[in-house]
């Protein structure tokens, strides 16, 4: 099956670890070029030699994404490099645990600011570029905007934020052929999820709890998993998909895990 990405530019947030290296990677497996935006430099070249090892085409660039400016830059790079740009996934976030009673008005704004303000930004800057090639936007939520978690106020609203976002936009750049759409992961083995589940009491026992309630297979969705739905998305194959808010988790936050 062609994807149609050949040649064609996306930029993948995050795009050095986890689910976003999984973005990253199958975007250029299926002809893309990947440009992976994070923060940590060594990360970003680690993961784009790696993609040319394997014969894809792939560069990165260093940006703090929590800065508006920095957002900009990395939309300058991206035409300054390749002169367009086909897709922007919004990807990368973190779980910063910013509570209601254990946070503060100062640190809630911080979260925004890591979590929801680059999806915005970057969406923003990367309009005029996305309009030329009638590219298209992917951004990765969570579950946590339809479950909660309990103690992460910060990243509870900004995933509540990109699913809105989600239907905002594609409703603004319908004039535009641009389509929207987001996509929902659960529980995914990656970098940010180990971190997080060694901060709980009893991590082990933790895990074996969430898996098992995992309704299909009883396991943990691949990056892998989530990165086929996302390519997916950016490709012409779902020509006709906008606004849609897509759950790759196995079935944890829908079905009756009482029958499962
Ligand atoms: P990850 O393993 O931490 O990878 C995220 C990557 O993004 C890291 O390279 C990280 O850099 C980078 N990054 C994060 N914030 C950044 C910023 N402000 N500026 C620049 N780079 C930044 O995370 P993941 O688990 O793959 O998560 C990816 C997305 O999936 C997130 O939006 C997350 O909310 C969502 N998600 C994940 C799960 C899951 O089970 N894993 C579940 C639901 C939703 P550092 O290494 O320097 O932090």
């Amino acid at each position: 099956m062609d994807l149609g990405l050949k040649d064609k530019v996306f930029i993948v947030t995050g795009g050095a670890k986890g689910i976003g290296e999984a973005i990253s990677k199958l975007v250029a497996a299926e002809g893309g070029i990947t440009i992976i935006a994070g923060r940590n430099e060594a990360d970003n070249n680690k993961t784009a030699e790696a993609i040319k090892a394997a014969g894809g085409k792939a560069t990165s660039v260093e940006a703090e994404l929590g800065s508006a400016a920095e957002c900009k830059k990395v939309i300058d790079f991206a035409i300054q490099q390749f002169g367009r740009i086909d897709g922007l996934i919004n990807n990368a976030g973190v779980n910063d645990g910013v509570g209601l009673e254990s946070g503060d008005p100062e640190k809630f704004m911080a979260s925004l600011q890591k979590n929801l303000s680059h999806y915005y930004n970057l969406a923003h800057y990367a309009l005029p570029h996305l309009k030329a090639t009638k590219g298209n936007i992917v951004n990765i939520g969570s579950k946590v905007a339809d479950t909660g978690q309990g103690n992460t106020s910060g990243y509870a609203a900004s995933k509540g934020g990109i699913n809105a976002l989600t239907r905002e936009w594609a409703v603004e750049l319908l004039p535009y052929g641009i389509r929207v759409n987001t996509v929902i992961p659960a529980e995914v083995w990656t970098p940010l999820y180990e971190t997080w589940i060694k901060s709980l009491p009893n991590p082990d026992e933790k895990l074996a709890s969430i898996v098992a309630k995992i309704p299909l297979e009883k396991r943990m969705t691949t990056s892998e998993e989530i990165a086929s739905m996302t390519v997916f998305l950016l490709s012409g194959l779902s020509a006709h998909t906008t606004g849609q808010i897509i759950y790759v988790d196995g079935g944890y936050t829908h079905l009756d895990r009482s029958i499962s």
